[in-house]
This record gives C-alpha cells, sequence and structure tokens, in this order.
C-alpha cells in the first residue's frame, strides 16, 4: 500500500491516491491523463542537438510510463544551466511544465546527466 500525493499537470488540482496498483493516471477534477508518470518511466529514445562550441544544447527525451502513456521531455541547456521548456504527455504539449509542482522524473534525471547536461531544478518530487 502506498500512498501518492499528485498534482495535475493541466488544471493544477492537488490529489491523492492510496494503492496498491499504479494511479489511475487520470485528474479527477478535468479528466485530464496530463497527471505525473505512473510508477516508473522507461527511456526509449533520445536525442540531443548542440551548438558548434557547445554551450547550446536542447535534449528530448521520450519515455512512457507504467500505463502506456508517452511522456516527451525537452530540455533545453545553456553552459551550465538548463530547464524543462516543453512537456507532453499522449501528444498533449504542456506549455509551462516548471509551473508545476512536479520536478524531472529519475530516469529522465539520468538520461540528461548521461548527456553531459546539468538536470534542471524544477521544484519537489511528486511522482
Ligand atoms: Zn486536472
Amino acid at each position: 500500500m502506498s500512498i501518492h500525493e499528485l498534482q495535475c499537470y493541466q488544471c493544477g488540482a492537488d490529489y491523492g491516491y492510496i494503492g496498491a496498483d499504479p494511479h489511475p493516471a487520470q485528474c479527477p477534477a478535468c479528466q485530464s491523463s496530463c497527471v505525473p508518470p505512473v510508477g516508473s518511466l522507461t527511456v526509449f529514445d533520445r536525442s540531443c542537438w548542440q551548438n558548434a562550441n557547445g554551450k547550446l544544447a536542447k535534449l528530448w527525451i521520450h519515455a512512457v510510463d507504467e500505463r502506456g502513456r508517452s511522456f516527451e521531455f525537452t530540455i533545453a541547456a545553456r553552459k551550465t544551466e538548463s530547464k524543462l521548456v516543453t512537456l507532453s504527455i499522449d501528444d498533449v504539449v504542456l506549455d509551462h511544465p516548471a509551473a508545476t509542482r512536479c520536478r524531472i522524473p529519475p530516469a529522465i534525471a539520468d538520461e540528461i546527466a548521461a548527456a553531459g547536461i546539468t538536470v534542471p531544478d524544477t521544484g519537489t518530487m511528486c511522482a
């Protein structure tokens, strides 16, 4: 049995889920499926663009969660600073992902670090 504190990425509603099963991946307030990943994310694709001197970079990471939703994280980096610029879930693009309380899930942070980019600090973990 575990307790999850979740926040909808779409409407910002806070809600909780208690249970042994993965959470239902749907916001109870707006029915959006743009909610935090269920279980762990499996990364299946990563692409990176860097300018000639390596000071600007953009990274795209594609992953799926345990309910088969597809997540695409776009990270922009400049020297040692980076930020999450877009997050799309099942092709719904969230404009201001950093406005939510959710930060980069561990599997995604590993991919960012593997690309030689500083992991953005976007808030507290809630997945
Ligand atoms: Zn919602």
